[in-house]
């Protein structure tokens, strides 16, 4: 079945785990822009990796893996609730080469990890120069140096399918007893024989069985994984309400009324005249910078 997570952690070391395999979701959010094949790739392994990540959340709310580069790829956003609900964005410019890296796309770029709790909790923003050249790499990377947790992950995506494994040594590892240190070598070794075709391919189940099979692993059920935009006229009449009145004014000038489409979903939103100006004699909403 794709579009499921499943978590599972290793019964005889502080080591866990999760699987992820997108189809349905990941192809709903290629349709929304016609993205180059090798964005079509890059995009699939991100929202793999991010719902790897997301999964892992300790509340409500999303994780945001941002990459800003001056290079060909401009920006990459891919935002994941912690109930999985995946939604992606690439802007780029000129023709991507099929076979290039994210790093050689995302020259002096970096690479931002925000964590933004529902509940108006401080919002986190972690941020790391972009350093490596895989989608992976950049991300272990970034949970190393700002979370301080060692992290593994194997990506692949095709453009249909995008599948991701990844391995983190628990908070506290290294401290106990036993050879913890060659427990996690052992099984991130193990990891790094899986092949992309695999990754694609089998269940949860049954990579797990073919890479784990000397280990004791264990798999907890699986949570879907969808595609979920989380705009809203509130947030699209916030964000003009930050344009300004001024700015506003001009475009009901030029085309008589704002028309504004989500960038992640491509959803409509229309304000005519009198609702656009409406926004600006209300008293001070809730949720704006004022
Ligand atoms: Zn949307």
């Amino acid at each position: 079945m794709t579009d499921t997570h499943h978590r599972f952690l290793f019964d005889d070391m502080p080591v866990r785990g999760g699987w992820v395999r997108l189809g349905a979701a990941y192809r709903e959010m290629l349709a929304q822009h016609d993205y180059p094949p090798v964005l079509r790739r890059m995009l699939g392994e991100m929202l793999a990796a991010t719902a790897l990540l997301a999964a892992n959340l300790k509340f409500k709310g999303s994780l945001i893996v941002q990459v800003q580069s001056p290079g060909p790829l401009q920006l990459l956003v891919v935002e994941s609730t912690d109930e999985l609900g995946l939604r992606a964005i690439a802007k780029w410019r000129g023709d991507l080469p099929d076979d290039a890296d994210l790093l050689r796309l995302a020259s002096n770029g970096r690479c931002v990890m925000t964590l933004d709790p529902r509940d108006g909790a401080q919002m986190y923003q972690g941020i790391v120069a972009m350093e490596s050249g895989t989608v992976a790499e950049v991300l272990e990377h970034h949970m190393q140096s700002s979370e301080q947790l060692a992290t593994r992950m194997w990506l692949a995506a095709d453009g249909e399918h995008a599948a991701g494994l990844l391995l983190q040594r628990l908070p506290g590892a290294g401290t106990g007893s036993g050879a913890p240190s060659e427990d996690w070598d052992r099984v991130t070794l193990v990891g790094s024989t899986v092949r992309p075709g695999e990754l694609l391919a089998l269940d949860g189940g049954e990579l797990l069985n073919r890479l784990f099979s000397q280990e004791a692993v264990r798999l907890f059920a699986g949570h879907p994984v969808r595609f979920e935009c989380g705009c809203s006229e509130i947030r699209v009449a916030n964000a003009l309400l930050l344009l300004g009145r001024g700015e506003i004014e001009q475009v009901l000038a030029e085309q008589g009324r704002i028309e504004v489409a989500c960038e992640f979903c491509n959803r409509k939103y229309a304000f005519d005249r009198a609702r656009a100006l409406a926004l600006f004699a209300q008293p001070e909403p809730a949720g704006t910078l004022h």
